[in-house]
């Protein structure tokens, strides 16, 4: 048998690292295995936005606004120099929910709930066409009806960060397996031993292979209590052209579809699609019929910006967890991280980069329980 560990990390995305953080500030002693390089899967093919919960105010799920804006504060806080504000525009419409008063009473409220998780007095506002036209003048002709302003937080460039938080994670003693891969979980007296590359042994195992966290590595006595997951691909086109605009932008499609558009050092990011997936999750990819609809959609929006597939420069694709499908026909994914709690063993099925703090808190508690 080999080295022995308090707290075995299994997935190094961006939750994994979150847990290997937490816990060796616990005073822990900490592995993180890997099976190929530190974040570099799922993690390192999102849209970079740190969301501020914004679209759990449209499902009334206040507590959960207030826990993303919390996350948000927190990593602005803590990386500054990553980490920054980010301002966004969604178009006002003369019909509907988004329509100006409505939008102004979610946005007075927004500003209470920011207020409340330890934010400025001020984060959305409603702005007119005339000031939309002085920060994103090629976008202006979508916001006929005004907008509304609030600011999100993006990760400016993730390859900084992540070094970041490699150096952190060995500053704080956690042993970093990488081209590890585990391939079973058993149970042994006092705790688990993973086999896979070497074998080891811990007392607490923390499952986060994000969508390979159920390919024959949960611990073996629980594979009976296993849910099956459906799963989606999600994936943003990166575009060589310059931003039509200053601030990000959320818009909808003709089909009613949502984009985020954000901008890149490169040019801008736009996304996400999804599909739902069913292969492996290393065997994911978008093909060029898929980017060529895409782009479409996004060329309705700004037929000015002649984009073409050529202007495409990268296509950012993961694989999430679907709960089911949408009002247009896309999947739906869940909106909170998914937790299965054993004695000892915790997985985790994370949705998005945002909370992985949080999540990291969550799953420590949990364990220590
Ligand atoms: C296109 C797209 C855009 C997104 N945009 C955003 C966004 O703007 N904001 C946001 O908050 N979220 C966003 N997300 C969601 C977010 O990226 C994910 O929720 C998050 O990165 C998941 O992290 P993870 O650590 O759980 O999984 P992963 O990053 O997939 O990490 C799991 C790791 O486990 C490793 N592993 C697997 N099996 C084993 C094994 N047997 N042994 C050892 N290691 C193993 C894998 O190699 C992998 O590195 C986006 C996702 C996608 C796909």
């Amino acid at each position: 048998m080999g080295d022995s560990f308090d707290v075995a990390v299994v997935g190094g995305g961006i939750s994994g690292v979150g847990v290997a953080l937490e816990a060796a500030k616990r005073g822990k002693n900490v592995v993180l295995v890997e099976r190929g390089t530190l974040l570099s899967q799922t993690s390192s093919n999102s849209l970079r936005i740190i969301h501020g919960g914004l679209r759990y105010l449209q499902q009334f799920h206040f507590p959960r606004v207030v826990q993303s804006l919390r996350s948000q504060i927190e990593l602005l806080n803590l990386y500054p120099e990553h980490i920054k504000r980010l301002p966004c525009l969604m178009p006002l419409q003369s019909r509907g929910i988004k329509q100006k008063p409505f939008m102004a009473a979610a946005g007075a409220f927004y500003n209470l709930l920011y207020r409340a998780a330890g934010g400025g007095i001020r984060n959305a506002d409603i702005l007119s066409q005339d000031q939309v036209r002085e920060y994103s003048p090629h976008a202006a002709h979508l916001f006929a009806q005004g907008a509304f302003l609030w600011h999100d937080a993006h990760v400016v460039h993730l390859s900084k960060f992540f070094s970041t938080l490699r150096e952190e994670l060995l500053e704080r003693g956690v042993t970093l397996l990488e081209n590890h891969t585990v391939t079973e979980v058993s149970q042994v007296s006092g705790g688990f031993a993973l086999s896979g590359t070497s074998i080891l042994t811990a007392s607490n195992v923390v499952n986060v292979a994000g969508p390979w966290f159920h390919s024959g590595i949960q611990a073996k006595h629980m594979s009976a209590q296993r849910r099956p997951y459906k799963w989606a691909k999600g994936y943003n086109l990166l575009m060589k052209k310059p931003f039509p605009s200053s601030y990000a932008l959320g818009l909808q499609g003709k089909s009613g579809r949502l984009f985020f558009l954000s901008p890149r050092s490169d040019g801008f990011a736009v996304g996400t699609w999804y599909a739902p997936f069913e292969g492996p999750a290393d065997e994911v990819f978008v093909s060029e019929e898929e980017q060529s609809t895409a782009l479409g959609e996004i060329c309705e929006l700004f037929p000015d910006l002649a984009l073409s597939l050529s202007d495409i420069i990268d296509v950012e694709v993961g694989v999430l967890p679907m709960k089911g499908y949408d009002r247009v026909g896309d999947p739906e994914l869940y909106g909170a991280e998914r937790y299965a709690v054993f004695p000892g063993y915790v997985e985790v099925l994370s949705t998005k980069f945002t909370p992985f703090l949080y999540q990291a808190r969550k799953v420590l508690t949990l364990l220590e329980r």
